[in-house]
C-alpha cells in the first residue's frame, strides 16, 4: 500500500487507479451499447414441487452475450449496472423479454408454467415498476399470474413507503412476491413481518448446511416452519445432490431449485423439464 511503500511508488499507485478507472468506463461504455444493440439473452431455470414431482415455475436469469467473449455470467455486470442507471435499461430489457417469450411459447403450444423475474432495488426506488410490468404483460398479452418477481432482503431494507405500495400494487395485479437469497441479508425478520410475500427462497449457503451438520437441518426446518405460519411456501436454492432433496423432503420443503434438478436452460431447451417433470431419475 502506499502508506508502506516510498514516496517513489505514489506514481506506480496513481497508474494503477488510471487503469481501472479506464478499465471501469470502457465497461461502462460496452454495456451501455450492449443495451442499444439488445445483446442479452435469457437463461430459465426450473423449480420443482417435490410434493407432485412437476416443474412449478423457472426463474429468467440474463446472461449478456458478448461478440467477442462469449455468455457473461450476470454476476460480472448486474453489480456494475447497479451503480449506473444502466440496470433500469436491463431490467426493462429482462421484463420485455421474458413476455415476449410466454407468449411465443404460449402460440406455439408449449406447456406453459411462470417465470420468475430478479428485479433490482434500484429499479424500485427509480422506476414505475408496477407500470413496467402491466404494460409489458399489455403489450405481449400474458396473464399476470404468469410472472412472479424475486426481491432480495436489500430492497426491504429500504423502509420505503413508495417501495412497499409498488409491492402491493404488483401482488394486487396477480403476480406473486419472492423472497430472494433469504437469510444473507440484514433484517430479514423484522421486514417479513411488515410485508406479504408469497414464497421465501433460502439461500443456497443453507441448502449446503444441512448435509453438513444437525444444526443446519434444524435451522433449515425452523426457517419452514416460520414461513409455512405465516402463509409462504419455501423454495430451497442451490439444490446439488440427492441427499439434499431426501433431507429437504423430511423437512416438508416445497419446492427445490438447483444444479441437480437442472442448470439455467436456454429457452429451446425448457420444454422437456416442462413436459417430464425436472426429478433426476434413480
Ligand atoms: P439469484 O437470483 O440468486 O439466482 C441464482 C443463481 O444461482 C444463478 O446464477 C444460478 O445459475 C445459480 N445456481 C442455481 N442453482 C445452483 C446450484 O445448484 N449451485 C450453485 N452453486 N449455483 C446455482 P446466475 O445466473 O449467475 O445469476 C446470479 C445472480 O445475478 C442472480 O442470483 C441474481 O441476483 C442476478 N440476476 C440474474 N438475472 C438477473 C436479472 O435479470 N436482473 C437482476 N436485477 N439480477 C439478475
Ligand atoms: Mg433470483
Ligand atoms: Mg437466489
Ligand atoms: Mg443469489
Amino acid at each position: 500500500s502506499v502508506k508502506e511503500s516510498g514516496k517513489g511508488d505514489f506514481h506506480f499507485y496513481d497508474q494503477r487507479f488510471y487503469d481501472a478507472l479506464r478499465v471501469r468506463i470502457n465497461q461502462e461504455l460496452e454495456l451501455r451499447q450492449s443495451i442499444e444493440q439488445d445483446q442479452f439473452v435469457i437463461h430459465y431455470q426450473p423449480r420443482l414441487d417435490l410434493a407432485t414431482g412437476v416443474t412449478s415455475s423457472m426463474e429468467a436469469l440474463v446472461r449478456w452475450d458478448h461478440p467477442t467473449q462469449g455468455l457473461i455470467s450476470p454476476l460480472e455486470f448486474i453489480p456494475l449496472a447497479e451503480e449506473s442507471t444502466l440496470i433500469l435499461g436491463i431490467g426493462e430489457l429482462v421484463i420485455d423479454k421474458v413476455c415476449a417469450q410466454l407468449a411465443q411459447w404460449g402460440t406455439t403450444g408449449q406447456s406453459l408454467v411462470p417465470v420468475s423475474i430478479n428485479v433490482s432495488p434500484r429499479q424500485f426506488n427509480e422506476v414505475n415498476v408496477p407500470k413496467l410490468l402491466s404494460s409489458a404483460l399489455a403489450r405481449h398479452r400474458i396473464a399476470a399470474s404468469l410472472v412472479e418477481i424475486e426481491l432480495t432482503e436489500s430492497l426491504m431494507m429500504a423502509e420505503s413507503p413508495d417501495v412497499s405500495s409498488a409491492l402491493t400494487a404488483i401482488r394486487r395485479m396477480g403476480i406473486k412476491l419472492l423472497v430472494d437469497d433469504f437469510g444473507t441479508g440484514y433484517s430479514s425478520l423484522s421486514q417479513l413481518q411488515r410485508l406479504d410475500f408469497d414464497v421465501l427462497k433460502v439461500d443456497r449457503a443453507f441448502t449446503s448446511e444441512i448435509e453438513r451438520t444437525e444444526r443446519g437441518k434444524v435451522f433449515f426446518k425452523a426457517i419452514i416452519t416460520m414461513a409455512h405460519a405465516l402463509g409462504m411456501r419455501v423454495v430451497a436454492e442451490g439444490v446439488e445432490n440427492e441427499k439434499q432433496l431426501d433431507i429437504l423432503r423430511t423437512l416438508h420443503c416445497d419446492e427445490i431449485q438447483g444444479f441437480y434438478i437442472s442448470a439455467p436452460l436456454p429457452p429451446g431447451d425448457t420444454q422437456p423439464v416442462l413436459t417430464q417433470g425436472s426429478l433426476p431419475a434413480k
